[in-house]
């Protein structure tokens, strides 16, 4: 027999078994010292603190994200190439590391990428986060999108970004969930759960959609090069309300196109 009290505590650690929580360090923001420090962030999106006279590799890199992606230029990826193990998410943390609204600290199954590296053998890394930019940063033949989000996969060595579009449809995608308490954290260092999010609808959006690769950069500082990214064609989906409620809190935080120079499908980066 067990007592009250081991039966509680029995319950509890199983309840942590279960649970998985994936806590790893974001890499935007960290990497700038403010949430380390619990300070202001060291750069934003203003004309006195423009994108553009941002530190390091930020100003003397020449392979910078974002970039307008010419589909005549860059190579359309081959899906098959790709393995995307997204589990839907018992629940994960909206988190406001201003000015980036982060969703983190995922519970449930790890999530993961794999793809043949482009050296040798393959490349399997984590999903640590996603996060939002309103408008775009990306371009696609000029072409512009009032919102665009990236998922950073990991193992703080190399960066596999997933990016896309975000337009407006009525409705309540994955996106609308993953962002229902936006209006909860305003501000810096809040955070809210999201509760469940079907990660594997946005799997399969990435699965069937025309991805284009190149090698670029993190689009905050310390703006580190090296960065696999892959931008979808096709387009996910928030609802007005959603993406209007976002853009009160992000206001602008998209990095303007950079004049990249180079090959875009070079693969000396990784
Ligand atoms: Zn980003």
């Amino acid at each position: 027999m067990f007592s009250k009290t081991a039966l509680a505590l029995l319950a509890i650690s199983a309840q942590q078994a279960l649970a998985h929580v994936v806590v790893l360090p974001d890499l935007e923001t960290r990497a700038a010292g403010h949430a380390a420090h619990n300070e202001a962030p060291k750069f934003g999106y203003t004309t006195l603190n423009a994108a553009n006279g941002w530190p390091a590799q930020c100003s003397t890199g020449k392979h910078q994200s974002p970039i307008d992606i010419k589909t005549s230029a860059i190579n359309l990826f081959d899906n098959k190439d790709m393995i995307i193990e997204w589990p839907d998410l018992k629940n994960a943390k909206l988190a406001n590391h201003n000015p980036g609204v982060y969703v983190e600290e995922f519970e449930g199954q790890p999530m993961r990428v794999r793809l043949p590296s482009v050296n040798d053998g393959n490349l399997t890394l984590p999903l640590v986060q996603y996060h939002f930019h309103t408008p775009h940063e990306h371009t696609i033949d000029g072409k512009k999108a009032p919102m665009e989000v990236h998922f950073v996969h990991t193992d703080s060595e190399k960066i596999v970004v997933l990016g896309a579009h975000v337009d407006v449809k009525e409705g309540s995608s994955p996106l609308d969930k993953a962002l229902a308490r936006i209006n909860a954290i305003p501000g810096a260092h809040m955070s809210e759960p999201t509760g469940p999010i079907k990660m594997s609808e946005m799997a399969e959006f990435f699965k069937k959609a025309p991805l284009r690769r190149y090698f670029g950069s993190l689009t905050t500082p310390p703006c580190t090069e090296g960065v696999q990214f892959f931008i979808a064609e096709t387009k996910l989906s928030v609802n007005k309300q959603t993406l209007a409620d976002l853009t009160t809190v992000l206001k602008n935080n998209a990095r303007p196109v950079t004049a990249y120079t180079g090959n875009w499908n070079g693969k000396t980066d990784l």
